[in-house]
């Protein structure tokens, strides 16, 4: 399900949607459904890239605070603030949400977990193919943030990565998608990684 928005944001994401080339505008269903994929984000829809360079393996998340957490206003509650400081050490331990092979030898040399956003004025410029969200009726429909993590590990035997598991739908029981971006030796690749196959193949290094 699409945000919601109100009626001062929908004014607010025309005028943004009004600077983009007629064949986008066209694609705008109504002012009732308003374009949400353009510079936001769909519940339930995470992006993750990865990038394979010699040894060095870089993994970038990105995930709506709905899907780590189950909200996107900012943390009041004392049972709110507990949930985003676990959330933030969940993230901050990549090993245990994307699962390489043993035999590749992996080790985590750094990992930055940030919370994003907090309003309704995305800019991120996120273009998901897929907005079909599963979120309930948004409650806090003007608010959005997201989870931001950067991981870079460092790989004995990179030639052994031929899949992730992703223990993060495991970790995160609202994410429900994962749009895969993966930059190897043999070029870029597209993948969706979902709840029914949490799986990324990374083509044989050999
Ligand atoms: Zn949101």
């Amino acid at each position: 399900m699409r945000h919601v928005l109100r009626t001062a944001l929908l004014s607010a994401t025309l005028l943004g949607i009004a600077a983009l080339p007629a064949a986008v505008l066209a694609q705008s269903p109504s002012a009732d459904e308003p374009q949400r994929q353009l510079g936001a984000h769909a519940h339930g829809a995470g992006k993750l890239g990865i990038a394979i360079e010699g040894r060095t393996v870089e993994i970038e998340l990105e995930a709506p605070g709905s899907d780590i957490v189950g909200f996107e206003h900012s943390a009041k509650t004392a049972e709110q603030k507990k949930a985003v400081s676990q959330a933030r050490a969940l993230l901050a331990k990549p090993m245990a949400l994307f699962k390489l092979p043993e035999a590749a030898g992996c080790k985590v040399a750094s990992a930055k977990v940030k919370l994003v956003g907090g309003s309704h004025a995305h800019s991120h410029g996120h273009s998901h193919g897929n907005t079909k969200a599963t979120s309930a009726k948004p409650k806090e429909a003007e608010t959005h943030s997201e989870f931001h993590a950067e991981y870079r590990l460092t790989c004995a035997k990179p030639d052994q990565i031929r899949s992730v598991e992703l223990e993060y739908f495991k970790t995160f029981p609202r994410a429900e998608s994962l749009e895969v971006s993966l930059i190897g030796a043999k070029g870029q690749a597209k993948q969706k990684a979902t709840r029914d196959k949490p799986r990324i193949e990374i083509g044989g290094g050999s």
